[in-house]
């Protein structure tokens, strides 16, 4: 389970956000999920704990978080009584028989033992665009779908500089092999929340027989496996998004953004949490990157743009590099935000196919088909995974605005890439 911290009146931040959405799905909030610890949220905490046994002390401190981590999984463990069934287990938790059934593929639902345990989905999507996706609230997300749907299977591309895990999602049981990943850049992490929201929307769909984007979740869960990597970048969005506010790392890379007054702290932080830009990290003209990044001044760690001091240096974009080379992607796409981009070109490599899928993910998103920009055309994944493999390799600018893009763009975000994550997914074949 993910770490917690204690929060009470005055609190505020990421970890009130995911109380105040805790308490709404559970239908003690109504009021707007805006981080801030306040009377609403006090009155219905206490309220709550009352209902579950608790204290009623208006703080949220382990016990608390346990009772409410249904709430942000999106699924609990019922211990079955007598009488119960799927149907009388769906009418009092909210949910439907089918969601039961897919939850608990190795359960006999005419043969339910006494004491047994059936996992219960409730009534709510897992994936919320309602608050700030951290890395807390990823590991959230990852443990409440694979609850839901156990298909899925999760894996790890090894560890940040802090020590976080860098979770990898699959789903799909075709030799066909793609891989999106997001949040490369700390402040671009509503990336990330399309990828998960993206997830949990196709596997709803298998599981019913139903489709996505028009096309049918069963063909393409056969053709295609898809690895997802949420957030490369987890320490620098705990960073952005105010999980990560005291400590010897946040101490120093606040003393890095020092430097750079004209660039907000910590909202403009794009870099790893040692001033490393991830993207600029990958062995495909890195020199390049570095003459060019050197001359605009970014010559030691920074919150963004430092090319570090040689390539696959840091954790983060050694991780990505390897599990590429682990695999066998016949597509990839890295998002980011922000500017309704598709970038599908490197150097002077045209990949066979590349041209023409770009043109498709074009026309599904309203996005446009562009050449990179000559100061940020080198050592991202996307040049290397082109330069390397000559295959359709794509980074994705989501969104308008500055980074971070609010939650509120985010509905819009959805549906202008649900085309593209789904055509990517057959595209090469
Ligand atoms: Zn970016």
């Amino acid at each position: 389970m993910a770490e917690l911290k204690i929060v009470r009146s005055g609190s505020r931040g990421p970890y009130v956000e995911l109380l105040q959405l805790a308490l709404t799905r559970a239908g003690f909030l109504s009021s707007e999920i805006d981080g801030v610890f306040g009377r609403l949220t006090f009155e219905a905490l206490r309220r709550f704990q009352t209902s579950h046994g608790l204290a009623p002390d208006g703080i949220a401190g382990p016990l608390t978080w346990r009772a409410l981590t249904p709430y942000l999984t999106g699924a609990l463990r019922h211990t079955i009584r007598p009488g119960d069934t799927f149907y009388t287990l769906a009418r009092s938790y909210g949910t439907t028989v089918g969601a039961i059934e897919t939850a608990n593929p190795g359960l006999d639902p005419g043969n339910l033992r006494v004491g047994g345990a059936v996992t219960v989905p409730l009534g709510f999507e897992v994936v919320s665009a309602d608050v700030r996706l951290t890395p807390t609230y990823l590991e959230f997300c990852a443990d409440g779908l694979l609850a839901r749907y156990p298909f899925l299977r999760r894996g790890s591309a090894g560890r940040s500089v802090m020590g976080r895990d860098l979770v990898t999602l699959e789903i799909g049981e075709g030799s066909n092999q793609v891989f999106y990943n997001a949040s490369h850049h700390a402040n671009e992490w509503i990336t990330s929340t399309l990828l998960l929201k993206y997830l949990e929307k196709y596997a709803r769909a298998y599981a019913a027989g139903g489709s996505i984007f028009g096309r049918d979740a069963g063909s393409l869960y056969g053709l295609t496996t898809l690895f997802l990597m949420p957030m490369v970048n987890p320490d620098g969005v705990a960073l952005v998004t105010e999980e990560l506010t005291s400590g010897t790392y946040y101490t120093r890379a606040r003393e890095i953004s020092a430097a750079y007054p004209s660039i907000p702290f910590p909202n403009g932080w794009k870099a790893n949490i040692n001033g490393v830009d991830p993207n600029l990290q990958y062995p495909a003209g890195w020199t390049e990157a570095r003459e060019i990044k050197f001359a605009q001044g970014y010559v030691s760690p920074a919150p963004r743009d430092y090319v570090g001091a040689a390539p696959l240096e840091i954790p983060e974009s050694r991780a990505v590099y390897n599990y590429t080379r682990a695999h066998d992607f016949a597509l990839t796409i890295s998002y980011h935000t922000q500017g309704k981009v598709i970038y599908w070109k490197y150097d002077g490599y045209e990949p066979p196919k590349s041209y023409d899928i770009g043109v498709s993910f074009a026309s599904v998103s309203g996005y446009e088909l562009s050449l990179t920009p000559a100061a940020s055309g080198n050592a991202g994944y996307k040049d290397w995974y082109i330069a390397s493999y000559n295959r359709p390799g794509y980074t994705l600018e989501a969104g308008a605005g500055v980074s971070p893009l609010p939650l509120s763009q985010f509905p819009a975000i959805y549906a202008d890439n649900e085309g593209i994550l789904t055509l990517g997914l057959t595209a090469t074949l």
